[in-house]
């Protein structure tokens, strides 16, 4: 390796993207000195000790094969939280925030503690954000992984969010007693058709196949989810799910086959269809 060179050449001379060089370098000086980011400014003359230096030629290199940013460093911003990530769970997306804030709205709306069923946790993004937004929300939150599980335990734990937030080991709403009936179900599935190029592009090369596709036509698991809403919805509940860009269409009509009412669409930040909402009529229509 060449002599230490100061922070603001290894930025200037990095093979990444400014912005990613910076969030590596900011990453690193807060793990070996504990500096803040603007350390990368006001301390750009800096020097990296050998073990630093090291490190960065190793955080550059991982990020020029294309693992992502989020794997790189442990963790990912997401809602009001941050979440530790590893390859075992789906990376939270912005777009997934959709969800968290549908289900607040709810939560919200009837003012009063509030069951919350989140399918296919993950690394628990969904369920911990809204259990950390509100103290009227109790969660239930599954996953059929138990390395998913693991970590979303784990990121309860450092939320402290334990007491509201309870997981269970299942597919979908195996691992939940029809008995159990919840004012609010959420989820994003895989949702991904298995022959979709995006699944062997960019951070999707690495994430876990289980938590991006359903090997098949992208709709298996929506369909699995939406029709059975019903038993494990109170009357009146409402379930969001998250699909494909594509998919609106095919999910509303999942929710009218399922006899869901109120069915909504929801729109990203990217103005894509993103979400879809429906409710349990109070009265079965007989
Ligand atoms: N939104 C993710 C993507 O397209 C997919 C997540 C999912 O399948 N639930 O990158």
């Amino acid at each position: 390796m060449s002599a230490s060179q100061p922070l603001r050449y290894l930025l200037s001379n990095c093979v990444l993207p400014a912005n990613e060089a910076r969030i590596l370098l900011a990453h690193l000086l807060e793990k070996h000195y504990q500096l803040p980011r603007s350390a990368l400014l006001s301390r750009d003359d800096m020097m990296l000790n050998i073990a630093a230096q090291e490190e960065w030629q190793s955080l550059v290199s991982r990020r020029v094969n294309g693992e992502p940013i989020a794997y790189i460093l442990g963790k990912k911003g997401f809602h009001n939280i941050e979440l530790q990530v590893g390859p075992g769970v789906l990376i939270p997306r912005p777009e997934t925030e959709l969800l968290v804030d549908i289900a607040l709205a709810e939560i919200a709306n009837l003012n009063k503690p509030t069951k919350v069923l989140d399918l296919g946790t993950g690394s628990g993004a969904i369920a911990l954000s809204i259990a950390s937004a509100s103290p009227l929300a109790a969660v239930i939150a599954t996953d059929q992984s138990a390395e998913a599980l693991a970590i979303a335990k784990q990121n309860a734990q450092t939320l402290n969010l334990m007491s509201q937030v309870e997981f269970r080991q299942g597919n979908w709403y195996e691992a939940i007693d029809p008995e159990n009936q919840f004012d609010v179900i959420i989820s994003n599935p895989p949702y991904i058709a298995n022959q979709d190029p995006h699944l062997i592009q960019g951070d999707l090369r690495f994430e876990p196949e289980s938590a991006l596709t359903d090997f098949s036509s992208g709709l298996t698991c929506l369909e699995a989810i939406i029709s059975d809403a019903d038993k494990f919805l109170k009357p009146g509940g409402l379930i969001a799910v998250e699909h494909g860009f594509d998919q609106s269409e095919a999910v509303v009509d999942l929710m009218k086959i399922a006899g869901l009412i109120d069915i909504q669409v929801h729109l990203d930040l990217a103005g894509q269809n993103r979400t879809a909402s429906g409710r349990k009529p109070q009265v079965l229509i007989a």
